[in-house]
């Protein structure tokens, strides 16, 4: 009676192993939901990885992985004074991002031996420092000997051409900064060949590449979610159903399936297929959008299905036209997700 993720353990061993391997220096992000898998499951598995050091987005997941991973723990969401005091016993653990001068001399004045990153501002214009701040922060540190700075961090956007432009442009900048005791630089949705040039360019640091996507979800062929048909009925044109009392536009199957706004489902259309052009090309072949029906993610006999009305909290009602197919009550059938916005009532790693 569920929405389930089955996971094939081996491949996805294997495939995080092979991520391991081509990325030295890696650390895993382990945030948010987890990318559908959980923090807590991500922790374990970095520390059977065997990395040294996990990225977590907020303070507030810190508790969740922090007993299941034993190394330190950077957080991606930058130091505030408004953040509470960390627990004592986590202290020497994290990595504070810093993106403001006001918040290095605060960091600082509550905890002098602090360890962070200096986050510098990117083309994503999220949080960081300019040139100028860098200047400014490396003349304070220098009155701060016990301060630990772990590195320069960026955070680049996804994908769209190189970036080596801008890394080389902001890199340099910052290394003219003057920053005592720089010998690491922390990067985010760098490629392959990219990771190569910034390694080859800046020989003297460290390269610490942050890897979740492309880690935990990289090789989709491991991961498989299902739902369970918990009920189908038979309808007629003209028959009302739902809670909008809503009429079949002809005859068919109703099915109630597992999965619904409770898990993520139906909240945003799904990838792919999305665009206008396929829009208009359903609505050309059946007229069931027309009907104001919305596809869902939901697969019955290898085709997406369409939502009979919007989904409920923890289940979805589906229309499927006379002459499909039909699963019987108890069948698995498959669903497209984002896994970074559902969550699971059951996750099995096979
Ligand atoms: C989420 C995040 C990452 C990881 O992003 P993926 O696309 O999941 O690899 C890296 N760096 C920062 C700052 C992030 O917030």
């Amino acid at each position: 009676m569920s929405l389930t993720l089955t996971v094939d353990g081996d491949r996805w061993r294997s495939h995080l192993r092979s991520v391991a391997e081509a990325s030295p220096g890696l650390v895993p992000v382990v945030k948010g939901n987890g990318y559908g898998l959980t923090l807590g499951r991500l922790a374990r598995r970095s520390e059977w990885l065997g990395v040294d050091t996990i990225a977590v987005g907020t303070y507030t997941e810190l508790p969740e992985v922090a007993r299941r991973f034993s190394g330190s723990l950077v957080v991606l969401t930058p130091w505030r004074p408004f953040v509470d005091d960390l627990d004592p016993t986590l202290a020497a653990r994290v990595i504070h991002t810093l993106g403001r001068i006001e918040d290095v001399e605060a960091l600082l004045a509550r905890d002098p031996r602090a360890r962070f990153v200096l986050e510098l501002r990117t083309s994503m214009v999220r949080h960081g420092f300019l040139a100028r701040g860098l200047w400014e922060a490396a003349d304070r540190l220098r009155r701060h000997p016990g301060a630990r700075l772990e590195g320069l961090a960026l955070h680049l956007p996804l994908g769209q051409g190189s970036h080596l432009g801008e890394v080389r442009r902001l890199l340099n900048d910052a290394v003219a900064a003057g920053l005592d005791g720089l010998d690491t630089i922390w990067v985010s949705h760098l490629v392959g060949a990219e990771l190569d040039w910034l390694r080859a360019a800046y020989a003297d640091f460290t390269i610490r590449p942050r890897i979740g996507t492309a880690l935990w979800l990289g090789d989709r062929s491991a991961l498989r979610v299902t739902s369970t048909v918990l009920d189908v009925h038979r309808v007629d044109r003209g028959d009302v159903f739902g809670y909008r009392g809503r009429q079949a536009p002809r005859a068919g199957h109703l099915l109630i399936v597992s999965g619904g706004t409770a898990h993520g489902i139906g909240l945003e259309s799904p990838t792919g297929e999305s665009s206008l052009k396929a829009r208009a090309a359903t609505l050309a072949r059946g007229g069931l959008d027309a009907a104001g029906f919305v596809r869902s993610p939901f697969s019955v006999d290898a085709k997406l299905r369409l939502f009979a009305e919007p989904p409920h909290m923890q289940a979805s009602m589906l229309f499927v036209p006379r002459g499909t197919r039909v699963p019987e009550v108890g069948a698995q059938i498959d669903v497209r997700v984002r896994y970074t916005a559902t969550s699971f009532d059951r996750i099995v790693v096979t």
